[in-house]
């Protein structure tokens, strides 16, 4: 049921008993599932969405198509070390993988504990051999270690890939202990050409290490058989709505989320819960007043295999200014730090926000926001922007896994995310001055760099 009263009442009401964002993800996650972008179950998705914000309000609601470049994992993922200690270990495809001839392929596995131990291997060194890559990702409430770690999947793949390896598997990059490989795209590059590439799960990966350890000189063998491909151009899309605000002229608050997950992940924390957040939150300023600005939500498409929806959003609309861009893509767990990018340029709104959000629990920053995946069209336009940092210390034991359902939400945190959304979402729609600036906006249309 909506709640209605001022802005703040409704945003500690939603606080104590949202249920609008709770009713997206688990209907996405029970209705449609894992939809991997470019596929039919990305397109079920869309229609979905198109159809709850519809049926709760939403105006000028559209699914906006894009093509692009497909990937789909296949349905062999098999890894087996043949010697000297004979075992199967379970292994996923990374995103944009090649397919193993059929059969599967066998060759020794070279140990790398580190990205810069691969990339210090010389030019051939790998010629017919598999590349195995380790690295430690810890847990951190900023979710900073993955800026440590992730290279291991984002571009590792393809340094060994140039150095003559015939394939490649890492050592997911996740911090839970289940036999969930965590999948997730790595880029090719224009140097390297694509080879086979596949994640273990954190366990089966220590497993291998062992392996190494205690193998003396005898070399280790595996077998590893993928058959991933390629399926050309598809057609995905961005889902839009709008709260339509009283002066439909001033630039709009953008809110965005990515509604595509991986094929092996529900996409309940990535990313289910932050449409539903910043869809509650925009329907919670709808019900304290018509919001001077109008919020539109971006649910974007495409966004684990390459971002390509937040391109298309930017290139399509980059003549239409955005007053300030958010995102939430970072899970259901509560927000405790509050971040802009007009600290300096407007400070009487950046301290408005971040003092109206202090009795949820969240804490000024000095930080400068950068914006998630899915604003790349505030970044076009050198905008506004505003980050929500969430408690990511669960985040990566979830992260682009099966493990990545309904349950793992705490409604609690969740709430308290669509809570500070609301309060935050609700004062900018209402501000009158441009956002970055604090500058009065001129009666005349607006124009570019409010
Ligand atoms: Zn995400
Ligand atoms: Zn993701």
């Amino acid at each position: 049921m909506q709640i209605t009263g001022s802005l703040e009442a409704i945003a500690d009401a939603a606080l104590e008993r949202d249920e609008i964002a709770w009713d997206f993800v688990e209907g996405v996650t029970t209705e449609v599932g894992p939809r991997q972008a470019g596929t039919e179950a990305e397109t079920r998705g869309r229609v979905w969405a198109v159809e709850w914000l519809t049926k709760h309000g939403f105006q000028n609601v559209a699914d906006e198509p894009f093509e692009m470049d497909t990937w789909v994992p296949g349905d062999i993922a098999k890894a087996h070390v043949t010697g000297p200690f004979p075992q199967e270990l379970v292994v996923q495809p990374l995103g944009n993988s090649a397919a193993t001839p059929d059969g599967g392929l066998e060759a020794e596995v070279v140990f790398f504990r580190t990205v810069a131990e691969l990339r210090a291997a010389p030019a051939g060194s790998l010629k017919g051999k598999i590349a195995y890559i380790s690295h430690e990702m810890r847990r951190a409430q900023d979710g900073s270690h993955y800026g440590f770690a992730g290279p291991a999947r984002w571009v590792a793949p393809g340094f060994a890939s140039q150095r003559g390896a015939v394939a490649v598997v890492i050592k997911s990059v996740g911090t839970d202990y289940h036999r969930n490989p965590h999948t997730g795209g790595t880029s090719w590059g224009d140097e390297s050409s694509p080879i086979p590439a596949g994640a273990l799960s954190v366990p089966d990966a220590e497993n291998l290490e062992r392996m190494f350890e205690r193998a003396g000189d005898r070399p280790i063998t595996m077998k590893l058989e993928m058959n991933p491909r390629r399926i050309g151009k598809q057609t995905s899309g961005n889902v839009v709505g709008e709260i339509v605000g009283r002066n439909p002229d001033l630039p709009p608050v953008l809110l965005a989320c990515h509604l595509d997950s991986w094929w092996n992940a529900p996409g309940a924390f990535d990313d289910g819960a932050g449409c539903g957040i910043i869809a509650a939150a925009a329907l919670n300023v709808a019900a304290s007043g018509q919001p001077l600005r109008t919020i539109r939500v971006l649910f974007a498409g495409a966004e684990e295999v390459g971002l390509f929806g937040s391109t298309a959003y930017s290139k399509a609309h980059i003549d239409e200014p955005i007053a300030v861009g958010l995102e939430s893509d970072f899970g259901a767990d509560r927000i405790w730090r509050f971040e802009s990018n007009f600290r300096e340029s407007n400070p009487d709104l950046h301290a408005k926000l971040a003092s109206s959000v202090a009795r949820f629990g969240v804490a000024n920053s000095r930080i400068v926001a950068s914006g998630g995946a899915d604003l790349n069209i505030v970044r076009d336009q050198k905008g506004a922007i505003i980050d929500l940092q969430q408690d990511g210390t669960r985040y990566f034991d979830l992260h682009h896994t099966p493990d990545d359902t309904l349950d793992k939400i705490d409604k609690a945190q969740l709430r308290q995310n669509v809570a500070v959304w609301t309060q935050v979402a609700g004062i900018l729609a209402n501000e009158e001055r441009a956002i970055k600036t604090g500058r009065a906006i001129p009666s005349a249309p607006a124009t570019m760099g409010e």
